[in-house]
Formats: C-alpha cells, structure tokens, sequence
C-alpha cells in the first residue's frame, strides 16, 4: 500500500497538468457556431447603441416643459400632428404645444423631449387607433428624457465591450448581433480521442453476457466532453493488451486529436497495460494521486499528444474528469479561469474517509440563505446511480477522516440547476 503522504495532492495534480495545455489555434466563426467558446479578439463598438433616440413605452413623443403643469385635475391638452410606428423615420418635428403618438422603439422625432405613457393620457383604455384623435389630454408631468431611450447610453462608438479571453454566453453573441457583426474570432475546439480499455466491456449496443458490462465510460466521458465544449473522435473498446491499445492511439494521432482520454487498465493488475503502452511511445509523468475516488489517475504523453488516463470504475473516471479534463480542456479552448461554483454546506449526516482527500457525492439544497448536504446513499466508486442522485462533491481535505453533523464542508456544485 502506498503511504499517502507519497503521492501527489490534488492541487499538484491539477497544477501539473495545467502547466502542459495552451489555448489552441484560432477560427472565425459565424454567431450560430459561437456558443460556449472564448473569444480571441477585443471587440470594439462600431456604432453607438441604441442607435438612435427612441420611445422606451408605448405613448406621445412631447416637450416636457408644455406639461410640466398637468395634473388630473387640470390636463393639458396637446395637438397630435403625426403617428410614428417602430422601424419608420418620423416624417416632422413637433413644435411645442404638439405631440405625436409614438411605439416602444420607434424613432423619436425632431423636437421632443420626453415620452408621456399612453396610461397617462385621456386615450388610455380608448380605440386603438389614435390618429382619428386630433388632440390628447395629458394628466401627469414627466421630466425631460423620460420614456426614453438617448443614442449612445448603452455603448458608445468605439468602446471596448468584449475583451479577449471572454465566454461567448447567448447575451455575448447577442450583443454582437446588435451591434451588426456576423462572426468572431474564437479559440478553437479541442478534438479529443477517447477510448475504453478492458476485456470485460462490451459496446453500449452490444448484447449483455455473463462476466460482461456495457462500456458506459465512453457514453459518460463523450458527453461530458461535449458539455465542456470538445469534440469527441471515438476511439471505441480496446482489449487488455498492449496491441490493441496501440492502434486505438496511434488511430487518435493520426486523426490529429488534441488529447488522448483512456479509462481503465491504469492500475496494478495483471492486465493494465495503459501505462505500458504509453511508456512506450512516449512518457508518463505520474499515475496516481492522492484522492478517493480515483487513485489511479495516469498523465503523460503519446506521440508528442497529452494523454490523460482515467480510472475504470465509473464514478471515478467522472470525478477525475471533472478535476482534471474540464479544466484542461477549458484552457485549450482559451478560458483563463477554471470556472467551478464552489460553497460551504452544512453537513445533515455525519461522513467518513480514509484521509486521501476525498470527493463524495450529496444532494445539497437551499434553505434560507444556507446550503445544506447529504450524502446519497452507498458511495462505491462503480455506483454511477450515486452520480445520477447527486448535484455536488463533498469536499473533505486530505487527513480528514471524518465530520460531525453540521460541520460546515466545500462543496462542488456539479450543476447551477437544483
Ligand atoms: P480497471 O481500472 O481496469 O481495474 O477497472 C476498474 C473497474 O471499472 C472494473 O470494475 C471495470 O469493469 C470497470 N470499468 C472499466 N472500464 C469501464 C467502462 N468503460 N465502463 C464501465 N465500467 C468500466
Ligand atoms: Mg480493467
């Protein structure tokens, strides 16, 4: 057995591996290929936004000063001289004493200064259509520039609004689309070989038999790779021997991928040839780290490609991937930050470890403004059920070995939706 104190930690594991991936090349692409990349370029505005002054409420483009006077009591009586719908350039001015019905949006003409609400007008609750009225009461003041939306005051022409290095969320490539850009430089996506290893494993598609399992790892892994923003090259099953594990890689190298992801045959029995295999054609610079789940956790090199092998059992292939891939691939992808939702949570059930640091999987809710967890059930590492009941890690630090109720524990949000 080896002493823990031996292996590397988490953080150096992690730190490693980061040390070793660069954002890739750069693309353009077109806003509909924009979700969930980096930007690789400052954008700059080339209009001022909104573009125009505009009505930001349905109702009459107005001088200000002519109603400041208006009261419920006493309503000011306004000439109505024109209708100015959304999308349309108004066709004049007003002068004072005069206003013109004008739509959320639409462009407010030469001389108003201010948007009375059709709710504070005689016409509110009346036929739609205004222009058969020659005039409008008005029963409420409003200051100058209420209602309505200045050109400029969102961006100004030639302001920075996105930097380098910034997430592409719906809002980022919305805005862009605003301000009249059809595509962006980005980082490019990671390709990722993956692949399963071991004698056992049969195609999800396959046929169940004794002594045999699906390959979910391939399943698990291909989405999650997907859900950080990779794309999946796979591999499909390679048998517990040296030669067939090296025609998956070297299949992955001559497709070009970014990384090789394995899972299984890491560890020390008779049949991990991973390691082997990897030694072979190129380096491994550790295989096991202090944790539980997933002590077996490989990194290294094959073909000059990064190579990260994974642990067999389910669960932890999904953890180790979540500490170690996630942010590999958000930093080839050009991300400068690891983005985890980290908390505290107060423990409901008392927990145990056996000192490595430990990832448990709980179910944490809100009550008020404190998060609390629970452990889900029985933690084995191939009880990927435990996953799908889970939406956090527990984090218990290495030399820990247990909590008492309530303790207060970092806790690794999995999804923002609980
Ligand atoms: P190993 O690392 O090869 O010792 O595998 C550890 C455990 O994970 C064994 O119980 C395997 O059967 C299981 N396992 C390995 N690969 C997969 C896979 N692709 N899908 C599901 N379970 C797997
Ligand atoms: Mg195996």
């Amino acid at each position: 057995m080896d002493s823990f104190s031996s292996l590397l930690s988490v953080e150096e594991a992690r730190s490693l591996i980061l040390s070793r991936f660069f954002p890739l090349g750069k693309i353009r692409v077109d806003l509909f290929g924009a979700h969930g990349s980096f930007l690789a370029e400052t954008i700059t505005s080339p209009i001022d936004l909104p573009y125009f002054d505009n009505s930001s409420m349905d109702g009459f483009a107005v001088i200000a000063g002519d109603i400041s006077e208006a009261s419920e009591k006493k309503p000011i009586t306004l000439r109505l001289v024109g209708d100015i719908p959304a999308g349309v350039l108004p066709e004049n001015g007003i002068c004072s004493g005069e206003a013109m019905r004008i739509m959320t949006g639409a462009m407010m003409p030469q001389g108003a200064d201010a948007v009375v609400p059709l709710e504070f007008t005689g016409l509110y609750n009346q036929p739609d259509d205004a222009i058969v009225y020659e005039e409008i009461s008005v029963f409420s003041p409003v200051e100058k520039g209420a209602f309505l939306r200045k050109s400029g005051e969102d961006i100004t022409r030639n302001a920075v609004v996105l930097e380098s290095g910034k997430l592409m969320r719906p809002q980022e490539i919305g805005l862009l689309a605003m301000l009249g850009f059809t595509e962006m430089l980005v980082y490019r996506s990671p390709k990722v070989g993956l692949l399963s290893t071991g004698d056992e494993l049969i195609t999800h598609s396959g046929r169940l038999a004794p002594g045999k399992i699906y390959d979910s790892n391939s399943i698990t892994l291909g989405a999650l790779i997907h859900k950080y923003g990779g794309d999946v090259l796979h591999l499909g099953i390679a048998r517990d021997d040296e030669q067939s594990i090296t025609r998956l890689f070297d299949f992955a190298i001559e497709n070009r991928v970014d990384l090789i992801i394995s899972s299984a045959g890491v560890s020390v029995g008779a049949f991990d040839c991973v390691r082997s295999v990897v030694e072979k054609n190129g380096n491994l610079t550790f295989w096991k780290v202090n944790m539980r789940p997933g002590k077996p956790l490989a990194f290294g090199s094959y073909g000059g490609i990064p190579f990260i092998g994974l642990p067999g059992n389910p669960v932890s292939a999904f953890v180790c991937f979540e500490i170690f891939v996630r942010p590999a691939l958000l930093k080839m992808k050009g991300s400068e930050q690891i983005r985890e939702i980290r908390i505290k949570s107060a423990l409901l059930e008392p927990v145990q470890s056996d000192g490595r640091e430990s990832y448990l999987r709980a179910s944490v809710f809100k009550d008020g403004d404190r998060f609390f967890a629970r452990l889900v059930e029985h933690q084995g590492s191939g009880n990927l059920y435990s996953l799908v009941k889970a939406n956090a890690f527990l984090i218990l630090p290495s030399g820990v070995k247990s909590l008492p109720v309530g303790a207060e524990v970092d806790t690794w949000i999995l999804d923002s939706y609980f």
